[in-house]
């Protein structure tokens, strides 16, 4: 095996030098970081040796798996010829605009635009302003503030962790900034009291209307949702949820923004989750499965009455990213979105291996420690609880997560854990031996939890 990079004491450098994102990074130092090296299909090594099987697809990013050559050849290739350009002041590369043209053809009829960044944060952050820049351009500048949602994840810079609804972020750095408001999640299992899945969903989608109420609907801009949340826990909204947001931004004239960046690109069985959901937002930011993470690209699809007006009424809008549209990043998910295309893993997501892990993962909801085992296509999330029958919650959930967690990746699998819910993203190439894989450490990591738990 080789390592181009082969150091002996790459954890005490790591330590020494290295500042992690979303890590305690005094604890790291002290346990050592895991280094991984290689990877091939859903499994990846690290520097011991030691293989996992990726239930979580790198960052719910690899959606075409690992050790992809077709994809590193385009690369090389595309490095070659032209290894930078900037799609600024007119100019534009081969790669930048086939992929605005194969991006766009994926998304609903209403979408034939896309404005690329170098990552989902970046994308949130360019549809918060282009937002602004619209409701100016058709005259109603008032419209401003935006409605974001608790536990939303919309990533880390500024604008994005202040869309984002994570209390530990906003603890952090005085967010949210101002313009921004935040209302319930549609988490049933843990919210949802004594009310039925579905009233519940309604239940909460109303208070978008009640916040609108509040704040004027002349000063709103938008609502801003995750199809399913993905940090917070693969929190699956229930079935009366989304019809009833389309409903209220429809009748409100607020815009509605559906991050996909993790539900995008076949996750849900679907190109797009605002399709598995049947509504029509006005943006769309994307990233991670646009080029399987195998280079950094994201991007914001903007639908036909945005684009309308930036191109007719604003001409200039004053942004942009170095990076937007990176010709060698392009030709990577160029080649990712062939892959998919191809290999039709949107289609096997939805009719085969999507339903054969539900069957499976759903299984798992009959250990003693789980609550609820629930999927929509490659996405799924184990509730775990003290007690069936009344939902109740662990007092430390985030140590029974990491607790369940660590069992796994000692056993071989990479779950994530968000407090006591387990996560699971696969690649989208993941057979069903590999779920039966999955499923049988996971129980392992279950059975171990639960006999520790007791003592
Ligand atoms: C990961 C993520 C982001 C942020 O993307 P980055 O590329 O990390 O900036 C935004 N929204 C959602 C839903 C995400 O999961």
């Amino acid at each position: 095996m080789s390592d181009t990079y082969a150091r002996s004491n790459l954890a005490a450098i790591d330590a020494a030098h290295h500042l992690h994102p979303f890590s305690d990074m005094g604890k790291l130092n002290a346990d050592g970081t895991r280094i991984i090296q290689r990877g091939e299909g859903v499994y990846i090594w690290d520097s011991q040796g030691k293989r996992y099987l990726d239930g979580f697809a790198g960052l719910w990013c690899v959606n075409v798996g690992y050790g992809r050559k077709e994809i590193a050849d385009a690369v090389a290739r595309q490095m070659n010829e032209l290894p930078y350009y900037n799609t600024f002041f007119g100019t534009t590369t081969t790669p930048a605009t086939l992929l605005a043209e194969k991006v766009t053809s994926h998304a609903g009829p209403h979408f034939n635009h896309v404005f690329f960044t170098g990552s989902g944060s970046e994308a949130n952050d360019t549809w918060f302003r282009m937002a602004r820049v619209y409701w100016s351009a058709v005259g109603k500048p008032s419209k401003k503030i935006v409605i974001a949602r608790k536990n939303g994840y919309h990533g880390s810079t500024v604008a994005g962790a202040s869309l984002g609804g994570m209390k530990y972020m906003h603890e952090q750095g005085d967010l949210p900034i101002p313009g921004i408001e935040h209302i319930g999640q549609p988490y049933w299992y843990g919210e949802g009291g004594e009310l039925s899945p579905a009233e519940f969903g309604v239940k909460v989608a109303r208070e978008l209307e009640a916040k609108i109420d509040e704040l004027g609907e002349e000063n709103v801009s938008a609502f801003v949702a995750e199809p399913i949340q993905g940090a917070a826990g693969v929190i699956i909204p229930p079935a009366t949820y989304w019809p009833e947001i389309a409903r209220i931004c429809k009748s409100r004239n607020i815009l509605l923004v559906c991050d996909e960046v993790i539900c995008g690109f076949g996750r849900l069985g679907e190109w797009f989750g605002h399709q598995y959901y049947g509504v029509e937002p006005d943006f769309a930011p994307i990233a991670k499965g646009l080029s399987s993470g195998y280079l950094p690209i994201g991007g914001v699809l903007v639908s036909d009455r945005i684009a309308h007006v930036l191109i007719n009424e604003v001409g200039d809008f004053n942004h942009g990213f170095t990076y937007s549209g990176h010709p060698v990043c392009a030709a990577a998910a160029l080649e990712n979105l062939r892959i998919i295309e191809d290999e039709k893993l949107v289609e096997r997501v939805r009719d085969d291996i999507g339903p054969y892990f539900g069957k499976v993962w759903g299984a798992l909801g009959e250990h003693d420690l789980v609550g609820e085992a629930v999927s929509v296509g490659l996405m799924g999330a184990l509730q775990l609880t003290t007690d069936k029958a009344s939902r109740t919650r662990f007092e430390k959930p985030d140590a029974v997560g990491a607790l369940v967690r660590n069992n796994a990746l000692a056993n071989g699998l990479v779950l994530r854990a968000t407090g006591d819910r387990m996560l699971a993203s696969p690649p989208l190439v993941i057979t069903r031996e590999e779920v039966d894989e999955m499923a049988r450490i996971v129980k392992i990591a279950l059975g171990a939890a639960w006999k520790e738990l007791r003592n």
